[in-house]
Order: C-alpha cells, then structure tokens, then sequence
C-alpha cells in the first residue's frame, strides 16, 4: 500500500534519512522505534507529503507521489496522529470531528453531525460532544484527535508519538482506542516508545538509529533477540 524505496533527505545540508527502505502492506501494523532524533516522525512526515526528498521514491497504492495526483489522493486516504493533538481550540469536540469530512468531502452538515457524534462514542467521548479542547484531559484531546482521523475515513493512519505528551495515567485510554482502531484492520504506522504495544499489535517493527533502518522483524525478532548492538542498547535503555 506504501512503499518507500532509498529515500534520501536532508534539511540543507544535514543528511537525516539514508537509503530508507520500507513497505507497510494493506491492513499491516508497523511499529517504528528509535532513539530520538533517528529520523521517527521525519519518515511518516515524507510518507505523507510534508517534507520533499531529495531522492529516491515514495509509492502509494503502487503511483509514485512525488508531486502530483497520487500525492493528493494519499493525503486523502491516509490520516496523521500527532503527539501534539493539533485541535482547533476554538471549536467544540464535536465540530473538530466534523470539520473534515464538510470541508474536504463536502459532507452534508447533519451527516457529518451523525458521524462525528459516532466516532465520539466510538472513542469513549459520548456526553464530550459539545466540550472546547481546553477543557478536555490529554487522553481525551487525543481520542478525539483519533475520532477526527477516522472522520476522513482513511485507509491508513500513521501516529506520532500520540502518547508521549500525556501522563502516565491517560496513556492507556488512548492506547487501547488504537488497539480497536487495528482490531478493525485499519493500516497503521505507529511511532511510539509503548513496547507492551508493539509487541501485542505490531506485525513487523523497524528499528532506526541515526537516520538509517538498522533491523525490522516481528515484535518477537526485534524485542527478544534484537540483532544488532545499536537496537540491543536502545532496548536496554528503555526497557
Ligand atoms: P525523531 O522523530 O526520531 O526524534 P526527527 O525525524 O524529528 O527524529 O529528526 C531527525 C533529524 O532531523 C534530527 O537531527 C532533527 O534535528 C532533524 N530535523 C527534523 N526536522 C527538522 C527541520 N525542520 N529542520 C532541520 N532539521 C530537522
Ligand atoms: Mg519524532
């Protein structure tokens, strides 16, 4: 569904992904993991269109998207997650669900009314409806992040650290809405530290370091018998 085949990229001169290599199939999970700075959120940042590269290819549904209507119909078709939850603070819960699908799909207002109210229960967010951002928790600001994603009816959904900026206590809620969104099939690219995920969701894990895909494998491969010294180290440190 998405491939990307020796991207290159570099912020002027500072070369930050090197050759990176990577397929995520229709309804595959793959978790990436990496120590900061390794290039996590810049490789999802290219798959979906917002950084250029300098070479090699990306490809969606088999159309390279390198400036033209594969590009636009991926960004589409794939959602983003960020660690940041990005709402518009000035609109409700629900209106934030809703925005998409009137603007992008032209939706009709009362359906999307009907769809945003779903995916809010669907997140656990029923009664949530009419609540501003800043009065919601962080577990809560992200679920909705998540239902607005699934507002847009993606068929891949690539998440960005989406639980690194919460306290440990809403961690969970928002994990276990992912887990259903997979349950579900959806496609997903998962930037995240959370091993208990990876190992129970993830169908194949890279490994990055230093801009450079240093081992995929099963959760089994990557976080029991790690190959490599750079993924064995990191793993210690986090684990
Ligand atoms: P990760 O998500 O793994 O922490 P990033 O993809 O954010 O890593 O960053 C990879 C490298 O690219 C880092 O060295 C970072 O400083 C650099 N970088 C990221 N974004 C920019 C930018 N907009 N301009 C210049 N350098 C950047
Ligand atoms: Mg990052």
């Amino acid at each position: 569904m998405i491939e990307l085949n020796q991207v290159n990229k570099s912020y002027g001169k500072h070369q930050v992904l090197f050759d990176i290599d990577l397929t995520i199939a229709k309804r595959e999970k793959v978790v990436i993991l990496g120590p900061s700075g390794s290039g996590k959120s810049t490789v999802l940042r290219c798959i979906n269109g917002l950084e250029t590269i300098q070479s090699g290819d990306i490809r969606y549904e088999g159309a390279s998207v390198i400036g033209d209507k594969a590009m636009r119909r991926m960004r589409l078709e794939v959602g983003m997650v960020f660690q940041r939850f990005h709402l518009f603070p000035h609109r409700t819960a629900l209106e934030n669900v809703m925005e998409g699908p009137i603007w992008v799909k032209r939706m009709k207002k009362q359906e999307a009314r009907e769809l945003a109210a779903d995916l809010l229960a669907k997140v656990g967010l029923s009664g949530k409806e009419d609540s501003y951002p800043g009065k919601l928790s962080g577990g809560q600001q992200q679920r909705v992040a998540i239902a607005r994603s699934l507002a847009m009816q993606p068929k891949a959904i690539l998440f960005d650290e989406p639980t690194s900026a919460l306290d440990p206590e809403l961690v969970g809620e928002v994990l276990s809405v992912m887990k259903e969104v997979a349950a579900e099939g959806m496609s997903m690219v998962v930037v995240t530290h959370e091993i208990g995920f990876a190992r129970e969701v993830a169908d194949r894990i890279v490994f990055m370091d230093q801009g450079k895909v240093i081992e995929t494998g099963t959760p089994e491969e990557i976080l029991d018998r790690p190959q490599h010294v750079r993924t064995q180290s990191f793993l210690s440190r986090i684990l």
